[in-house]
């Protein structure tokens, strides 16, 4: 008899955000007609920049004639994008070849795709709260995951811990969903940590764009000797609006080796046979993120959400709850006032003022008791959800939610 995948079974009954999905959908058909403010799936409200659709069409354009048409294209990606990408990352100082860079069809598929690169023995270190999908990807592969809490009191930053046999590190900065960044100097200790323990971590670079400081690093690779110790994800999702488009890349640096093996060559290996190539016209739209004219439009989209963040967390600050990120990063991270429960908090929040947040309990056991606010709505939602969380009396919130409040 065929025995399925039998750890699927450990894992949570849904996904998060399919929950939250879920969720809405029971309360828009209870109430038809209710405009919901949507705070919650980190997915973006601005149309593509005209950069990257001119170039777009220029693509799809191509493919309807037989001198300019493109079948497959090399697996690892167009020299045109692992070019422009390598450019990238040189203009800020960080060397990176073109080889180094994987394009590929989206940074989730890959933050899982990549434990094929690792013996199933080894561990995953997860800090928590931590992005679903690194969890679910390693419960999937029947992996060890140790889960390295933090909290408010370290700002949602762990130390290096020793965990035996951990050596598989997720490190994701800013961090989703609690929107924190690690300084040089903290990176630079992960990097000392995984070179003592001969670990590698999976750096999640997904928003990068964000940062608003050039004191702090935006790739893991700014801090030096990761190159032998790191393989960077990044997407086009967040930075560039792709969320529907897909495109997104892996740095795996050529120096990078793991007990005399280079992770380098089996990656290439591994997609070679894996993954055949990521669309013509998609690496085409990417590659005009980068030019001039791509940069200064999706900045200006980037900014955009990050007027919405600060609207978000002043808003809450007039109100008088806790909350962190926010400002390096597209989330807004609040504590539920009075020790609610971070889904009792999504159910009120929902029912009673049409937001609907992501609870911090779908991030871990550490998120409990917390909730995300996406930033990436329309400016019109984000204004309405703000008014709406600035004027909450958070005692008569919990005290309607039936938290336990002492007043
Ligand atoms: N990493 C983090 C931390 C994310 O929040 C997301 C998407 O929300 C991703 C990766 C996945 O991005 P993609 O759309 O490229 O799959």
């Amino acid at each position: 008899m065929l025995t399925p995948n039998l750890h699927y079974a450990e894992l949570k009954d849904s996904y998060l955000f399919a929950r939250i999905a879920e969720k809405t959908a029971a309360y828009c058909e209870g109430h038809p007609g209710t405009y919901l403010l949507r705070m919650g799936i980190g997915d973006v409200s601005q149309p593509l920049c005209p950069a990257v659709i001119a170039a777009l069409h220029e693509a799809v354009e191509d493919q309807a004639h037989k001198e300019r048409f493109h079948g497959y294209l090399p697996e690892c990606g167009a020299p045109f994008l692992r070019e422009s990408i390598a450019a990238y990352y040189g203009k800020r100082g960080v060397a990176v070849a073109p080889e180094e860079v994987f394009v590929s069809g989206g940074a989730s598929d890959e933050l899982g795709h990549i434990l094929d690169l690792f013996d199933p023995g080894a561990a995953a270190l997860i800090p928590e709260p931590a992005y679903p999908a690194y969890v679910d990807a390693n419960v999937m592969s029947g992996r060890r995951i140790a889960h390295l809490p933090t909290g408010r009191a370290q700002g949602f930053l762990p130390e290096p811990e020793a965990v035996p046999g951990a050596e598989l590190i997720y490190l994701c900065s800013p961090n989703n969903p609690t929107g924190a960044v690690y300084t040089r100097a903290q990176l630079r200790q992960w990097v000392e940590y995984a070179h003592a323990h001969k670990a590698c971590i999976i750096y999640d670079a997904a928003y990068e764009a964000y940062i608003r400081s050039a004191a702090l690093p935006r790739s893991i690779f700014e801090i030096a000797g990761a190159e032998t110790c790191a393989i960077e994800v990044n997407s086009f999702s967040k930075t560039a609006g792709f969320t529907g488009v897909r495109c997104s890349w892996v740095i795996v640096p050529r120096a990078l080796m793991q007990d005399g093996i280079s992770l380098h060559r089996l990656w290439k290996r591994r997609q070679a046979t894996k993954y055949n190539g990521t669309s013509y016209i998609v690496q085409r739209g990417a590659a005009a993120v980068f030019t001039p004219a791509g940069q200064q439009q999706v900045q200006r989209d980037i900014d955009a959400y990050m007027e919405n963040a600060v609207m978000i967390r002043d808003a809450l600050e007039v109100s008088g709850v806790f909350s962190t990120g926010g400002t390096h990063a597209p989330y807004v991270w609040m504590q539920c006032p009075h020790g609610m429960r971070s889904w009792d908090c999504f159910d009120s929040l929902l029912k009673r003022f049409g937001i609907i947040s992501a609870p911090g309990a779908g991030f871990g056991a550490q998120g409990e008791g917390w909730l995300r606010f996406s930033s990436f709505g329309s400016r019109e939602t984000i204004e309405k959800a703000a008014k709406r969380l600035a004027d909450m009396d958070w005692d008569a919130f919990a005290v309607f939610a039936g938290a336990d409040v002492r007043l």
